[in-house]
């Protein structure tokens, strides 16, 4: 099924996030986990893709799984690191697969990067543009920003690009993490002043340890509450604990966001069912 019309019915959807095994991890670890995510059948579940080609053969192959759980997927692409033809190749294994659904990236610049010398895409609008005319049919998301991706002078010229890159073909708009919902607010409220009226999914990382709260922050650089410091200060170094203040935070943004008319959120529950379960079940009778 396609996401966008998932959300086109208007209902409350709920997504979550997987990823591919790691080289270090085995791949049976990773298929029972998405096994028991997509056994809670959220609307659908997305798996990421490895920006430096690491994790990217087990993309398809974790999507096409969640699909024969009988849960819609969504496959992750970047771009930054591949030369055209190997982005072509990756397309063609997502369409044969039947997996209808591919979220368009740049990927993150790596440390030691050597811009490819073949044809290659440097921002997600060209891939998005490719998409399209590789698998027209295919229902394409791209990544936004509410605190504006790093590299972006500005929050304005970062939306600017937001909207190229919707108006290259993005029927939804999938964001990063954020803390503080009214970042949330804020940042819809000027997509929609820009004329970008694809549906926004708000993203949510459950954080349930200190070294992962450690993480969030370097890789997306956001924003982090007072009142969520105090929860990682206070519980940080009892893992039970901060697991259960992590689960209810996250429950309680989704709460939040669901009582102010946001009718599509996307967890980031990066291949831990009860931590999923945990989130999901809070939500029973609301959603
Ligand atoms: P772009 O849309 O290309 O934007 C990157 C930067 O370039 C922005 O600052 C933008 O303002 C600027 N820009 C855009 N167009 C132009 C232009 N024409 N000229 C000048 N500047 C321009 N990473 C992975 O490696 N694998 C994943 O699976 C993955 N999944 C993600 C899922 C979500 C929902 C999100 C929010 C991020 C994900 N990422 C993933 C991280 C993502 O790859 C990085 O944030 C990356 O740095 C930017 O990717 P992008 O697609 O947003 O890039």
């Amino acid at each position: 099924m396609k996401i966008s019309d998932i959300l086109s019915t208007n209902k409350i959807s709920i997504s979550l996030e997987v990823f591919p095994p790691k080289k270090d991890s085995s791949y049976e670890v990773v298929e029972t986990a998405v096994k028991e995510i997509a056994h809670l059948k959220p609307s659908f579940i997305s798996c990421t893709y490895g920006a430096g080609g690491g994790t990217s053969s087990n993309t398809v192959k974790i999507s096409k799984l969640i699909q024969d759980q009988g849960v819609t997927s969504m496959a992750h692409l970047t771009c930054v690191s591949s030369n055209t033809e190997e982005v072509k190749k990756q397309i063609k294994r997502i369409k044969e697969a039947g997996i209808e659904n591919i979220l368009a990236l740049r990927g993150d610049i790596p440390k030691d990067y050597v811009e490819p010398t073949e044809p290659h895409f440097t921002h997600a609008t060209e891939l998005v543009k490719f998409i399209k005319q590789e698998y027209p049919e295919a229902c394409i998301g791209g990544a936004s920003y509410p605190e504006k991706h790093p590299e972006a002078a500005s929050k304005d010229e970062d939306i600017r690009h937001i909207k190229e890159k919707v108006d290259a073909g993005c029927d939804f708009l999938t964001t990063q993490m954020f803390f503080d919902n009214s970042t949330f607010y804020n940042y819809l409220y000027r997509l929609r002043e820009e004329g970008i009226n694809v549906p926004v999914l708000a993203g949510i990382m459950p954080v349930t340890t200190k070294r992962q709260m450690e993480r969030s922050i370097e890789l997306s650089g956001c924003i982090i509450p007072p009142r969520f410091k105090a929860l990682v200060d206070k519980f940080g170094d009892n893992p039970e604990a901060m697991k259960r203040a992590g689960i209810i935070y996250a429950t309680d943004q989704i709460i939040d966001l669901i009582a102010n008319g946001i009718n599509h959120i996307h967890i980031y529950t990066m291949n831990k069912p009860d931590v999923s379960e945990g989130i999901l079940n809070n939500l029973k009778g609301i959603v």
